[in-house]
């Protein structure tokens, strides 16, 4: 029952070949998010791993990662935590710089966003090289709050952002391409 309703998902998300540069095969969610069906069974495959780990905030990073953040710290009955690219956020932040293929990019929250041990699940939509995603595991550190682990939709398993997360804490993935 499980493999078939992965399945049903696999098949709302779309590879679009070289978008957004020659070489790279997106992966478009939307379709996913558009089918009320596969939405809500998303969402809760991706909530029952962490279910009664008390899940105390779920930062999600921007700007996929809000769409399913915030579904999910709903479902987990968390509080969501948006974190941002520069100049989003008005101040006080914190924030972590990371490399990017060419260049620098930047994670930003608001400096008080997590309490001291605050019980925190990152999520975000797709799982690449990993450096968004470590990043923003950085950025919890900064906020001071505990890192229960993390959640992806979809994890492409021939860039090894596994390896780059390493085995601190648990990083999970419904979907593989
Ligand atoms: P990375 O830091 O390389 O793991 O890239 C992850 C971030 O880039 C995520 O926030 C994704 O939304 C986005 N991303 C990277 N590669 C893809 C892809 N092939 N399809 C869709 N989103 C991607």
């Amino acid at each position: 029952e499980d493999v078939l309703r992965l399945a049903a998902l696999r098949e709302g998300i779309r590879a679009v070949p070289d978008f957004p540069v020659p070489g790279v095969v997106f992966r478009d969610l939307t379709p996913l998010l558009a089918d009320r069906a596969a939405f809500a069974a998303c969402i809760e495959a991706l909530a029952s791993p962490w279910r009664g780990q008390d899940v105390q905030a779920v930062c999600g990073i921007e700007s996929r990662g809000f769409i399913f953040g915030a579904a999910l710290a709903r479902e987990l009955d968390a509080g969501f935590v948006p974190l941002r690219k520069p100049g989003k956020l008005p101040p006080p932040v914190v924030e972590v710089d990371y490399a990017l293929e060419y260049g620098t990019d930047r994670l930003q929250a608001r400096n008080d966003a997590l309490r001291p041990g605050q019980r925190t699940l990152l999520i975000d939509d797709v799982l690449a090289t990993g450096g968004t995603l470590c990043a923003a595991r950085a950025l919890v550190a900064r906020l001071g709050g505990a890192l229960l682990g993390a959640q992806v939709v979809v994890e492409l398993d021939a860039l090894r952002g596994r390896m780059r997360w390493g085995e601190g804490a648990p990083l999970r993935a419904l979907l593989h391409f």
